[in-house]
């Protein structure tokens, strides 16, 4: 077990001292019988395996994506859960899915090309073969360079991806100097980074300007009117760590009805890309092959999954747990977010089949479009809560208590973010002691944003857990890698233990989670956009 570090007990001392905070009861002989049902019967890995194996990619919306949501009904039927149901909302815009991929390299050396269709892109309508050409869309004078030349080729348009030697491990495991940073509030006046990893331990946030942000969207709604008159095949390189055949990818068009339908595009490897570059700069003929399957679906409402354990005393108020549903179409969407889902899940399962009392409700949600601008969670806070934007509440708004969220990967939990909410600090804290030899040690008053977000948009309390970065940021993140292997066993269920107490606890404390100050309305939200998070 060398590769999980144990917390020396003086840093678990400067992280966390949780006799501060006495006032909380802890129920150890609950958290015993939690853990217990964790340990010794976990599904967990299951849960995730037909998340992923068998329904693959969970773009809202697509095939894979439905039978995924039928299925978690069905199975928390069977865990005895109450009301499970899947929970409509609209509208969505129109979804995307692809079936046939093929890519081959024929001259000059045959060989396949390790790639897939990003998503919102045409298919090929037949297999298309021909010389690809290098056309390099960075610039406005690019564009016109390249502006009606482009019709029926194949395209590659990003520049070539160098592959250092990878020096560094691939897989990472927070240090507890890594975790006592964390710990601290960011410095007043930089506003932290919200994005994954740099909001995590980085400085503050590179922030494009209104005015650059809006002529970059501009430049690639002009790139992508060129491409669509004709282009037949464009290939892509990932973005970011994209290297040993690893390709983060996520889309090339969107879900919005009124966006133009870009051409077939394809994440190509780093490296098969790379080949292409040189060879054409080199002027050695080249020939390729692609044939894709793929295509829009019509405008449709999508749906939540959600189910219950009725609680006892205070049945009307609720603690909810959550994750996204969906995922990108790219890998299996494994560690984005099927390990969520798969410990919420196992969550319920446990606090059901550990037949611990619970007072207050608690209900699951497992929402769709996370993607796509946390459509599915915004949907259902509006639905239930309150309307951001005129912040006038419900009653299900006063009687709510806590919303905890999971989609930082598959990692074992460090860590809980308060999201700003001082007041839950003494709870969480000592929420977190019975787990510190489980690798749990620390809150922070930081926040990271994901479905979380629209809970706290209107002023409802809401954490997300800091998980082990593992591999995320290297191999799974929007990736074809993401997929059931990169999974760890042992870390999936020490999170589902994790958070079947912390929900447990929040179930059964005396008062329901203490509030931020509720927010002034909001400007309107973003429609549904294929942007990443
Ligand atoms: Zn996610």
């Amino acid at each position: 077990m060398k590769a999980f570090p144990r917390a020396a007990p003086l840093a678990v001392a400067g992280l966390l001292a949780a006799s501060a905070f006495a006032g909380e009861a802890v129920d150890l002989a609950a958290i015993q019988r939690i853990k217990a049902e964790a340990f010794r019967n976990s599904k967990v890995m299951d849960h995730a395996f037909w998340l992923t194996d068998v329904f693959g990619p969970r773009l809202t919306n697509s095939p894979g994506h439905r039978k995924a949501g039928a299925w978690a009904v069905t199975r928390m039927q069977e865990m005895g859960l109450a009301n499970a149901r899947q929970e409509p909302w609209g509208p969505f815009g129109r979804s995307w899915t692809y079936s046939h991929y093929e890519g081959h390299l024929i001259e000059p050396a045959y060989s396949s090309l390790v790639g897939f269709p990003l998503a919102w892109t045409r298919g090929t309508d037949g297999p298309v073969t021909g010389e690809p050409v290098y056309a390099l869309l960075e610039t406005e004078a690019d564009l016109e360079k390249w502006h009606g030349k482009l019709r029926g080729r194949i395209v590659l348009v990003d520049p070539p991806k160098p592959q250092p030697l990878l020096s560094s491990p691939l897989s990472h495991r927070f240090s507890e100097a890594e975790l006592q940073e964390e710990a601290m509030a960011p410095e007043p006046g930089v506003v932290p980074c919200r994005e994954f990893r740099l909001g995590a331990f980085g400085g503050p946030c590179p922030v494009l300007s209104p005015a650059d942000a809006a002529r970059r969207r501009a430049f690639r709604r002009k790139m992508q009117a060129y491409l669509a008159e004709g282009a037949a095949v464009i290939l892509q390189t990932g973005t970011g760590a994209s290297t040993g055949g690893t390709v983060f990818g996520m889309s090339f068009g969107t879900a919005d009805v009124n966006d133009p339908e870009t051409p077939c595009t394809i994440g190509l490897t780093p490296e098969d890309y790379n080949r292409i570059v040189r060879l054409l700069d080199q002027s050695v003929p080249v020939k390729a092959a692609f044939d894709v399957k793929a295509g829009f679906l019509p405008p449709a409402d999508s749906f939540n999954v959600t189910a219950e354990i009725p609680g006892g005393r205070l049945k009307d108020e609720v603690v909810m747990v959550g994750a996204h549903l969906d995922s990108w179409a790219t890998g299996t969407g494994a560690t984005d977010d099927a390990a969520g889902s798969a410990i919420a899940m196992e969550a319920m399962r446990i606090l059901k089949a550990s037949g611990l009392r619970l007072d207050r409700t608690v209900r699951i949600g497992l929402w769709a479009a996370e993607e796509q601008n946390l459509g599915g969670s915004r949907a259902y806070v509006k639905q239930h809560f309150a309307d951001p934007q005129t912040m006038a509440v419900t009653k299900e708004h006063d009687r709510f208590s806590a919303y905890f969220n999971l989609d930082q990967g598959g990692g074992r939990i460090r860590g809980a973010y308060l999201q700003g909410n001082d007041a839950a600090r003494p709870a969480l804290e000592a929420w977190v002691a019975p787990f510190r030899d489980l690798g749990m040690s620390m809150v922070t008053i930081r926040d990271q944003s994901a479905d979380n977000r629209s809970f706290d948009e209107v002023g409802l309390p809401s954490f997300q857990f800091l998980q082990d970065d593992l591999d995320y940021g290297t191999r799974t993140w929007h990736t074809n890698m993401d997929v059931y292997d990169r999974l760890q066993k042992g870390d999936m269920m020490q999170a589902a233990a994790i958070v079947a107490s912390f929900v447990y606890q929040a179930a059964n404390r005396d008062e329901r989670m203490p509030r931020k100050p509720l927010p002034r309305p909001a400007a309107p939200a973003p429609p549904p956009a294929a942007s990443p998070r």
